[in-house]
Protein backbone atom coordinates (compact mmCIF):
# COMPACT_ATOMS: atom_id res chain seq x y z
CA UNK A 1 0.00 0.00 0.00
CA UNK A 2 1.38 3.54 -1.15
CA UNK A 3 2.08 5.87 1.79
CA UNK A 4 -0.69 7.76 1.88
CA UNK A 5 -0.39 11.10 3.54
CA UNK A 6 -3.73 11.29 4.84
CA UNK A 7 -3.86 13.21 7.75
CA UNK A 8 -1.78 16.05 7.68
CA UNK A 9 -3.38 18.76 9.41
CA UNK A 10 -6.52 19.10 11.08
CA UNK A 11 -10.06 18.27 9.71
CA UNK A 12 -11.87 21.12 9.72
CA UNK A 13 -15.42 22.45 10.36
CA UNK A 14 -16.19 25.11 7.61
CA UNK A 15 -15.85 28.10 9.56
CA UNK A 16 -19.02 29.14 10.74
CA UNK A 17 -20.85 30.55 13.49
CA UNK A 18 -21.24 28.37 16.39
CA UNK A 19 -24.68 26.49 16.37
CA UNK A 20 -27.06 27.22 20.01
CA UNK A 21 -26.10 23.72 21.05
CA UNK A 22 -22.80 23.76 21.14
CA UNK A 23 -22.17 27.08 23.40
CA UNK A 24 -21.42 26.17 27.02
CA UNK A 25 -23.71 27.76 29.43
CA UNK A 26 -20.97 30.93 29.71
CA UNK A 27 -20.68 31.54 26.05
CA UNK A 28 -25.21 31.20 26.32
CA UNK A 29 -24.77 33.96 28.78
CA UNK A 30 -22.75 36.36 26.32
CA UNK A 31 -25.03 35.20 23.46
CA UNK A 32 -27.98 36.02 25.26
CA UNK A 33 -26.35 39.93 26.33
CA UNK A 34 -25.41 40.47 22.91
CA UNK A 35 -28.75 39.71 21.57
CA UNK A 36 -30.10 41.74 24.41
CA UNK A 37 -32.10 39.41 26.19
CA UNK A 38 -31.95 38.92 30.12
CA UNK A 39 -29.08 36.72 31.02
CA UNK A 40 -30.85 34.34 33.11
CA UNK A 41 -32.68 33.02 29.71
CA UNK A 42 -29.23 31.49 29.53
CA UNK A 43 -30.04 28.56 32.05
CA UNK A 44 -33.33 28.64 30.88
CA UNK A 45 -32.81 27.68 27.04
CA UNK A 46 -29.72 25.34 28.20
CA UNK A 47 -31.41 23.55 30.46
CA UNK A 48 -34.35 23.16 27.70
CA UNK A 49 -31.50 22.01 25.49
CA UNK A 50 -29.13 19.67 27.23
CA UNK A 51 -31.47 18.33 30.34
CA UNK A 52 -35.18 18.47 29.15
CA UNK A 53 -33.40 17.39 25.62
CA UNK A 54 -36.51 19.71 23.76
CA UNK A 55 -35.84 19.48 19.98
CA UNK A 56 -37.65 22.55 18.93
CA UNK A 57 -37.84 25.94 20.34
CA UNK A 58 -42.01 25.76 20.82
CA UNK A 59 -41.19 22.80 23.22
CA UNK A 60 -39.74 25.61 25.75
CA UNK A 61 -42.90 26.57 27.47
CA UNK A 62 -41.11 29.65 29.63
CA UNK A 63 -39.55 31.72 27.20
CA UNK A 64 -41.44 34.26 25.50
CA UNK A 65 -43.18 33.43 22.11
CA UNK A 66 -41.26 36.38 20.13
CA UNK A 67 -38.02 35.06 21.48
CA UNK A 68 -38.31 31.45 20.89
CA UNK A 69 -39.11 33.33 17.17
CA UNK A 70 -36.34 35.20 17.11
CA UNK A 71 -33.80 32.26 18.03
CA UNK A 72 -35.33 29.82 15.92
CA UNK A 73 -35.02 32.19 12.57
CA UNK A 74 -31.16 33.52 13.77
CA UNK A 75 -29.74 30.00 16.02
CA UNK A 76 -31.55 27.09 14.72
CA UNK A 77 -31.41 24.04 16.53
CA UNK A 78 -28.88 21.90 14.87
CA UNK A 79 -30.57 18.26 15.49
CA UNK A 80 -31.04 15.40 13.65
CA UNK A 81 -33.71 13.12 12.35
CA UNK A 82 -34.05 9.12 11.83
CA UNK A 83 -34.54 7.56 8.87
CA UNK A 84 -33.54 3.98 9.29
CA UNK A 85 -33.49 1.88 12.52
CA UNK A 86 -32.41 -1.56 13.45
CA UNK A 87 -33.70 -3.69 16.28
CA UNK A 88 -32.41 -6.94 16.70
CA UNK A 89 -34.47 -10.15 18.19
CA UNK A 90 -33.65 -9.99 22.12
CA UNK A 91 -33.72 -5.98 22.46
CA UNK A 92 -30.51 -5.51 23.53
CA UNK A 93 -29.72 -3.51 20.69
CA UNK A 94 -30.54 -0.56 17.75
CA UNK A 95 -28.97 0.64 15.15
CA UNK A 96 -29.61 4.17 14.25
CA UNK A 97 -29.03 6.13 11.00
CA UNK A 98 -29.80 9.76 11.10
CA UNK A 99 -29.49 12.47 8.68
CA UNK A 100 -28.12 15.64 9.62
CA UNK A 101 -29.44 19.38 9.24
CA UNK A 102 -27.48 19.69 5.96
CA UNK A 103 -28.78 16.31 4.33
CA UNK A 104 -25.69 13.95 5.32
CA UNK A 105 -26.26 10.67 7.10
CA UNK A 106 -24.86 9.25 10.23
CA UNK A 107 -24.35 6.13 12.14
CA UNK A 108 -25.14 5.74 16.46
CA UNK A 109 -25.87 2.84 17.66
CA UNK A 110 -27.70 2.13 21.78
CA UNK A 111 -26.90 -1.28 23.58
CA UNK A 112 -28.72 -2.00 26.54
CA UNK A 113 -26.52 -3.36 29.10
CA UNK A 114 -27.24 -5.22 32.69
CA UNK A 115 -25.29 -2.40 33.94
CA UNK A 116 -26.71 0.63 31.73
CA UNK A 117 -27.76 2.23 28.35
CA UNK A 118 -24.47 3.10 26.33
CA UNK A 119 -24.26 4.29 23.28
CA UNK A 120 -21.88 4.66 20.43
CA UNK A 121 -21.66 7.55 18.86
CA UNK A 122 -19.98 8.89 15.17
CA UNK A 123 -17.85 11.65 15.45
CA UNK A 124 -17.24 12.59 11.78
CA UNK A 125 -19.43 11.98 8.23
CA UNK A 126 -17.18 9.58 6.79
CA UNK A 127 -13.53 9.22 7.91
CA UNK A 128 -10.23 9.87 5.58
CA UNK A 129 -8.34 6.95 7.97
CA UNK A 130 -8.56 4.33 5.42
CA UNK A 131 -8.59 1.49 7.64
CA UNK A 132 -8.78 -1.64 5.50
CA UNK A 133 -11.22 -3.49 7.48
CA UNK A 134 -13.67 -1.04 8.13
CA UNK A 135 -16.74 0.03 5.85
CA UNK A 136 -16.69 3.83 7.70
CA UNK A 137 -14.13 5.19 6.00
CA UNK A 138 -14.89 3.65 2.07
CA UNK A 139 -16.12 7.02 1.18
CA UNK A 140 -13.77 9.16 2.89
CA UNK A 141 -14.68 11.99 5.12
CA UNK A 142 -16.95 14.60 4.13
CA UNK A 143 -17.13 16.94 7.66
CA UNK A 144 -16.37 17.13 10.77
CA UNK A 145 -19.36 16.55 13.34
CA UNK A 146 -20.20 19.39 15.14
CA UNK A 147 -20.23 19.07 19.29
CA UNK A 148 -23.96 19.93 19.30
CA UNK A 149 -24.17 16.86 16.60
CA UNK A 150 -22.11 14.44 18.65
CA UNK A 151 -24.47 15.09 21.79
CA UNK A 152 -27.79 14.82 19.44
CA UNK A 153 -27.53 11.31 18.68
CA UNK A 154 -27.16 10.66 22.23
CA UNK A 155 -29.96 13.00 23.29
CA UNK A 156 -32.53 11.61 20.47
CA UNK A 157 -32.00 8.13 21.83
CA UNK A 158 -31.98 9.33 25.20
CA UNK A 159 -35.64 10.69 24.27
CA UNK A 160 -36.70 7.42 22.08
CA UNK A 161 -35.76 4.95 24.46
CA UNK A 162 -37.20 6.92 27.70
CA UNK A 163 -34.23 5.93 29.83
CA UNK A 164 -31.10 6.95 30.86
CA UNK A 165 -27.53 6.59 28.88
CA UNK A 166 -25.28 6.13 30.94
CA UNK A 167 -21.95 5.24 28.88
CA UNK A 168 -20.63 6.77 25.63
CA UNK A 169 -18.64 5.34 23.43
CA UNK A 170 -17.04 7.15 20.54
CA UNK A 171 -16.60 4.31 18.57
CA UNK A 172 -18.90 5.03 15.17
CA UNK A 173 -18.03 6.38 12.11
CA UNK A 174 -14.81 8.65 12.10
CA UNK A 175 -11.83 9.33 13.74
CA UNK A 176 -12.24 11.44 17.01
CA UNK A 177 -8.81 12.70 17.33
CA UNK A 178 -9.16 14.09 13.98
CA UNK A 179 -11.70 16.05 15.09
CA UNK A 180 -10.25 17.26 18.59
CA UNK A 181 -11.73 20.38 19.52
CA UNK A 182 -15.52 19.47 18.55
CA UNK A 183 -14.51 16.05 20.23
CA UNK A 184 -13.22 18.24 23.53
CA UNK A 185 -16.44 20.49 23.69
CA UNK A 186 -18.63 17.81 23.27
CA UNK A 187 -16.87 15.83 26.43
CA UNK A 188 -17.24 19.26 28.20
CA UNK A 189 -20.75 19.36 27.59
CA UNK A 190 -21.56 15.75 28.04
CA UNK A 191 -20.48 16.10 31.77
CA UNK A 192 -21.78 19.57 32.41
CA UNK A 193 -23.81 19.05 36.06
CA UNK A 194 -26.14 21.31 33.87
CA UNK A 195 -26.70 18.96 30.93
CA UNK A 196 -26.58 14.84 31.17
CA UNK A 197 -24.22 14.90 33.79
CA UNK A 198 -22.19 11.91 32.26
CA UNK A 199 -19.31 11.23 33.81
CA UNK A 200 -15.89 11.33 32.40
CA UNK A 201 -14.82 7.57 33.77
CA UNK A 202 -18.48 6.65 31.57
CA UNK A 203 -16.96 7.86 28.35
CA UNK A 204 -14.08 6.40 25.90
CA UNK A 205 -13.29 7.91 22.78
CA UNK A 206 -11.13 5.38 20.53
CA UNK A 207 -8.52 7.06 18.22
CA UNK A 208 -6.70 4.29 15.60
CA UNK A 209 -3.63 7.02 16.94
CA UNK A 210 -2.77 10.40 16.03
CA UNK A 211 0.13 10.58 18.01
CA UNK A 212 0.43 14.65 18.66
CA UNK A 213 -3.37 15.03 19.44
CA UNK A 214 -2.83 11.77 22.15
CA UNK A 215 -0.57 14.56 23.65
CA UNK A 216 -3.20 17.48 23.91
CA UNK A 217 -5.81 15.09 25.17
CA UNK A 218 -3.11 13.90 27.89
CA UNK A 219 -2.70 17.24 28.71
CA UNK A 220 -6.16 18.02 29.42
CA UNK A 221 -5.99 15.68 32.26
CA UNK A 222 -9.34 14.10 31.63
CA UNK A 223 -10.71 10.81 33.40
CA UNK A 224 -12.09 9.09 30.34
CA UNK A 225 -10.45 5.93 29.03
CA UNK A 226 -8.79 5.99 25.67
CA UNK A 227 -8.96 2.79 23.49
CA UNK A 228 -6.09 2.71 20.70
CA UNK A 229 -6.89 0.60 17.55
CA UNK A 230 -3.68 -1.60 17.56
CA UNK A 231 -5.04 -4.24 15.22
CA UNK A 232 -0.91 -5.32 14.99
CA UNK A 233 2.04 -5.94 16.78
CA UNK A 234 4.64 -4.57 14.59
CA UNK A 235 4.31 -1.41 11.90
CA UNK A 236 5.15 -3.72 9.20
CA UNK A 237 1.88 -5.74 9.51
CA UNK A 238 0.32 -2.79 10.90
CA UNK A 239 0.27 -0.86 7.70
CA UNK A 240 -0.92 -3.39 5.57
CA UNK A 241 -4.38 -2.87 7.27
CA UNK A 242 -4.16 0.59 8.67
CA UNK A 243 -2.64 3.47 6.55
CA UNK A 244 -2.09 5.36 9.59
CA UNK A 245 0.60 3.05 10.56
CA UNK A 246 2.91 4.70 7.72
CA UNK A 247 2.15 7.87 9.70
CA UNK A 248 3.04 7.27 13.74
CA UNK A 249 4.98 3.90 14.35
CA UNK A 250 3.81 1.57 17.17
CA UNK A 251 6.91 3.13 18.93
CA UNK A 252 5.35 6.84 19.10
CA UNK A 253 2.08 5.49 19.65
CA UNK A 254 3.30 3.71 23.08
CA UNK A 255 5.28 6.54 24.01
CA UNK A 256 2.52 8.91 23.29
CA UNK A 257 -0.05 6.25 25.83
CA UNK A 258 2.89 5.83 28.37
CA UNK A 259 2.48 9.82 28.69
CA UNK A 260 -1.04 9.91 29.03
CA UNK A 261 -1.22 7.07 31.23
CA UNK A 262 1.16 8.98 33.72
CA UNK A 263 -0.82 12.68 32.75
CA UNK A 264 -4.37 10.61 33.95
CA UNK A 265 -3.89 7.43 35.79
CA UNK A 266 -6.19 5.63 33.40
CA UNK A 267 -5.61 2.48 31.83
CA UNK A 268 -5.47 1.74 28.34
CA UNK A 269 -7.73 -0.47 26.17
CA UNK A 270 -6.62 -1.61 23.15
CA UNK A 271 -8.76 -2.81 20.33
CA UNK A 272 -7.57 -5.83 18.55
CA UNK A 273 -9.21 -6.65 15.62
CA UNK A 274 -9.09 -10.53 14.52
CA UNK A 275 -8.99 -11.37 10.92
CA UNK A 276 -8.37 -14.83 9.85
CA UNK A 277 -5.19 -15.61 8.13
CA UNK A 278 -3.35 -11.90 8.53
CA UNK A 279 -3.36 -10.95 12.55
CA UNK A 280 -4.04 -14.04 14.06
CA UNK A 281 -1.87 -16.48 14.96
CA UNK A 282 -0.57 -17.25 18.38
CA UNK A 283 2.68 -15.96 18.00
CA UNK A 284 0.87 -12.25 16.70
CA UNK A 285 -0.27 -13.02 20.30
CA UNK A 286 3.41 -13.30 21.51
CA UNK A 287 4.20 -10.74 20.43
CA UNK A 288 1.16 -8.72 21.37
CA UNK A 289 2.22 -9.59 24.72
CA UNK A 290 5.81 -8.73 24.69
CA UNK A 291 4.74 -5.13 22.94
CA UNK A 292 2.01 -4.45 26.12
CA UNK A 293 4.16 -6.08 29.03
CA UNK A 294 4.67 -4.07 32.04
CA UNK A 295 1.53 -1.44 30.94
CA UNK A 296 -1.62 -0.95 32.83
CA UNK A 297 -3.92 -1.70 30.09
CA UNK A 298 -6.25 -4.03 28.67
CA UNK A 299 -7.19 -5.48 25.45
CA UNK A 300 -10.44 -6.21 23.43
CA UNK A 301 -10.08 -8.86 21.00
CA UNK A 302 -12.98 -7.99 18.19
CA UNK A 303 -13.58 -11.07 15.76
CA UNK A 304 -13.57 -9.04 12.44
CA UNK A 305 -16.88 -7.73 11.16
CA UNK A 306 -16.89 -9.22 7.55
CA UNK A 307 -18.08 -6.30 4.82
CA UNK A 308 -18.74 -7.30 1.39
CA UNK A 309 -16.27 -4.40 -0.22
CA UNK A 310 -13.64 -6.50 1.25
CA UNK A 311 -11.98 -10.38 1.49
CA UNK A 312 -11.62 -10.13 5.32
CA UNK A 313 -12.33 -13.32 7.34
CA UNK A 314 -13.38 -13.34 11.02
CA UNK A 315 -11.00 -15.43 12.90
CA UNK A 316 -13.23 -18.15 14.65
CA UNK A 317 -14.36 -18.59 17.94
CA UNK A 318 -11.37 -21.41 18.81
CA UNK A 319 -8.77 -19.06 17.27
CA UNK A 320 -10.03 -15.91 19.39
CA UNK A 321 -9.79 -18.30 22.58
CA UNK A 322 -6.76 -19.63 21.92
CA UNK A 323 -5.49 -15.71 21.13
CA UNK A 324 -6.73 -15.11 24.48
CA UNK A 325 -5.40 -17.90 26.38
CA UNK A 326 -2.01 -16.63 25.05
CA UNK A 327 -2.50 -12.79 25.40
CA UNK A 328 -3.29 -14.17 29.23
CA UNK A 329 -1.08 -16.60 30.05
CA UNK A 330 1.65 -13.60 29.73
CA UNK A 331 -0.32 -11.08 32.13
CA UNK A 332 -2.42 -9.44 29.92
CA UNK A 333 -6.01 -9.36 30.33
CA UNK A 334 -7.89 -9.21 27.45
CA UNK A 335 -11.92 -9.84 26.71
CA UNK A 336 -13.55 -10.71 23.39
CA UNK A 337 -15.96 -8.23 22.70
CA UNK A 338 -18.61 -9.94 20.14
CA UNK A 339 -21.07 -8.19 18.04
CA UNK A 340 -24.33 -7.81 20.07
CA UNK A 341 -27.51 -8.44 17.96
CA UNK A 342 -26.64 -10.76 15.44
CA UNK A 343 -29.40 -10.59 13.34
CA UNK A 344 -29.12 -6.40 12.70
CA UNK A 345 -25.41 -7.33 11.87
CA UNK A 346 -23.84 -5.06 10.17
CA UNK A 347 -20.20 -3.54 10.91
CA UNK A 348 -19.00 -0.45 11.75
CA UNK A 349 -20.63 2.31 9.36
CA UNK A 350 -22.26 -0.69 6.79
CA UNK A 351 -26.00 0.81 7.32
CA UNK A 352 -25.15 4.13 7.10
CA UNK A 353 -23.32 2.94 3.34
CA UNK A 354 -26.27 0.59 2.68
CA UNK A 355 -28.79 3.99 3.50
CA UNK A 356 -26.49 5.77 0.99
CA UNK A 357 -25.97 3.24 -1.80
CA UNK A 358 -30.09 3.17 -1.79
CA UNK A 359 -30.55 6.76 -1.56
CA UNK A 360 -28.19 6.83 -4.98
CA UNK A 361 -30.38 3.98 -6.62
CA UNK A 362 -27.20 2.16 -6.54
CA UNK A 363 -26.04 -1.58 -4.62
CA UNK A 364 -28.95 -3.91 -2.66
N1 LIG B 1 -11.47 5.85 14.33
C1 LIG B 1 -11.54 5.32 15.64
C2 LIG B 1 -12.93 4.94 16.11
C3 LIG B 1 -13.87 4.25 15.17
S1 LIG B 1 -13.84 2.54 14.89
C4 LIG B 1 -10.59 4.14 15.79
O1 LIG B 1 -9.96 3.78 14.82
O2 LIG B 1 -10.45 3.64 16.89
C5 LIG B 1 -14.04 1.67 16.39
C6 LIG B 1 -13.28 0.36 16.41
O3 LIG B 1 -13.88 -0.61 15.53
C7 LIG B 1 -11.85 0.50 15.95
O4 LIG B 1 -11.02 -0.29 16.75
C8 LIG B 1 -11.91 -0.04 14.53
O5 LIG B 1 -10.65 -0.42 14.07
C9 LIG B 1 -12.88 -1.18 14.69
N2 LIG B 1 -13.52 -1.64 13.45
C10 LIG B 1 -13.91 -0.94 12.39
N3 LIG B 1 -14.46 -1.74 11.45
C11 LIG B 1 -14.43 -2.97 11.95
C12 LIG B 1 -14.84 -4.24 11.46
N4 LIG B 1 -15.40 -4.38 10.27
N5 LIG B 1 -14.64 -5.31 12.27
C13 LIG B 1 -14.08 -5.19 13.49
N6 LIG B 1 -13.67 -4.03 14.00
C14 LIG B 1 -13.82 -2.93 13.24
Amino acid sequence: MDNIDIIDGESSCKAQKRDIASLNLSEMKSLMKELGFPTFRASQIYGWIHKDLVSSYDEMTNIPKKMREDLSEKYPLPGLTEVDRRDSTDGYTSKFVFKLADGYVIESVLMKYHHGNSVCISSQVGCRMGCRFCASTLLGLTRNLTASEMLAQIYDIQRKSGERVSNVVVMGTGEPLDNFDELVRFIELLTDENGLNISQRNITVSTCGIVPNIYKLADLKLAITLAISLHAPTDEERRKIMPVAYKYSIKEVMDAIDYYFEKTGRRISFEYSLIAGENDAPERAEALAKLLKGKNCHVNLIPVNPIKERDYRHTDREGVERFKRVLESRGITATVRREMGADIDAACGQLRKEYIDKQKGGAD
